[in-house]
């Protein structure tokens, strides 16, 4: 109880937000039902807004950074978890109103908590993190609104060798569509051709503004980038055809009009990680699980420790990251 651990906070520095190493024990932790050893956790865009500063993401301070966590219960006052349990959590407001998972132990809400899903190790759970999971959603997003088929037009993926773009490209390629991959970073390309792209758009001719409706390349797409980019994206989306946006890489703007939507049926799907229920969680997992080749996994991410945080926080927003970052919180 009176061992110290490591974690990384965003503490109140003359009235402004900062991120630093604070040593806690569990006294200091939050009175949740669930007290889980952690494993390990992620670096995702919103963890490199937290921690560089450069977005307002932390609602109340102190607050421990880390949207995501994998670990094992070590004690529970709540029926539906044993100390023992293998799990992990994504979003449900960790970072920006509870505690989160750069911590190496941390007290939970039981209904956060997920049951580590069969088939993945903590390590490659964390691989996939908020991002892969939200690339999840994205398809799932998709395939339930039901105008796209494989075999049938393309689907791009924007912020493609970015963490929900890396994944988007490999699950939309194994379940056997076509995929357009629109990056900034060429050198990406061997690497996103391995995860299953079959063509290749330059970001740059994506972001200057286009007509409100352009030549019909795309029969979905999923977007991490928002702003004129989106805008664009929906402007060249073919008749009856869906684009999939959870991201705002590029600007949290739309500048877009109604034309793609009314003169062309095309749906603009939001989709949502931190609240999404339970119920579209175990689906989006279970597309992880089905379509997620491990190697693939192990080929998009790395593995770096809780004292690399600051640097790789300014590497994910200024767009350096290629993949997925696991932090080993032991
Ligand atoms: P990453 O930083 O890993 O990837 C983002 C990618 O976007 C970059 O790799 C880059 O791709 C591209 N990009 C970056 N800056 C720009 C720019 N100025 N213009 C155009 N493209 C740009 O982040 P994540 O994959 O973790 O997250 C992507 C987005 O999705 C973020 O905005 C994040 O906040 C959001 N998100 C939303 C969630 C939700 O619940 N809705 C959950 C998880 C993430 P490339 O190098 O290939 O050009």
């Amino acid at each position: 109880m009176t061992e110290t651990f490591r974690a990384m906070m965003i503490v109140d520095h003359d009235g402004k937000p900062k991120a630093e190493f604070r040593d806690l024990t569990q006294a200091d932790l939050p009175d949740h039902d669930v007290l889980v050893e952690v494993a390990y956790s992620t670096v995702n865009f919103k963890d490199g807004l937290a921690i560089s500063g450069k977005g307002r993401i932390a609602r109340r301070l102190p607050m421990v950074a880390g949207i995501d966590l994998a670990g094992t219960v070590v004690e529970s006052r709540s029926p539906d978890w044993a100390a023992g349990d293998k799990v992990i959590v994504n979003g449900w407001g960790l970072s920006e109103t509870e505690w989160g998972g750069y911590s190496r132990f941390q007290r939970l809400k039981p209904q956060w908590l997920t049951r580590l899903p069969a088939d993945f190790t903590m390590e490659q759970a964390m691989a996939v993190g908020t991002a892969g999971y939200t690339a999840a959603l994205c398809v799932l997003a998709l395939e339930d609104w039901g105008t796209i088929r494989p075999g049938e037009g393309e689907v791009l993926v924007t912020g493609a060798a970015g963490g929900v773009g890396s994944t988007a490209v490999a699950l939309l390629s194994a379940g056997g569509y076509r995929v357009t991959a629109a990056t900034g970073r060429p050198e990406t390309h061997d690497y996103l051709a391995g995860l299953g792209a079959s063509g290749f758009v330059d970001r740059a001719a994506l972001a200057e503004k286009g007509g409100a409706l352009q030549k019909e390349r795309w029969a979905g797409a999923v977007d991490s980038v928002g702003s004129t980019t989106l805008a664009n994206v929906l402007a060249q989306t073919a008749y009856g055809g869906a684009v999939a946006a959870c991201g705002l890489a590029g600007g949290m703007d739309l500048p877009a009009t109604v034309m793609p939507h009314i003169l062309r049926s095309v749906a603009l799907l939001g989709v949502d990680s931190v609240m999404a229920p339970q119920t579209r969680r175990d689906r989006a997992w279970d597309v992880l699980a089905r379509r997620l080749d491990k190697a693939h996994l192990a080929s998009i991410a790395r593995t770096e420790p809780l004292s690399a945080l600051p640097q790789l926080a300014q590497d994910i927003v200024a767009g350096r990251i290629r993949g997925r970052v696991v932090i080993d919180i032991s």
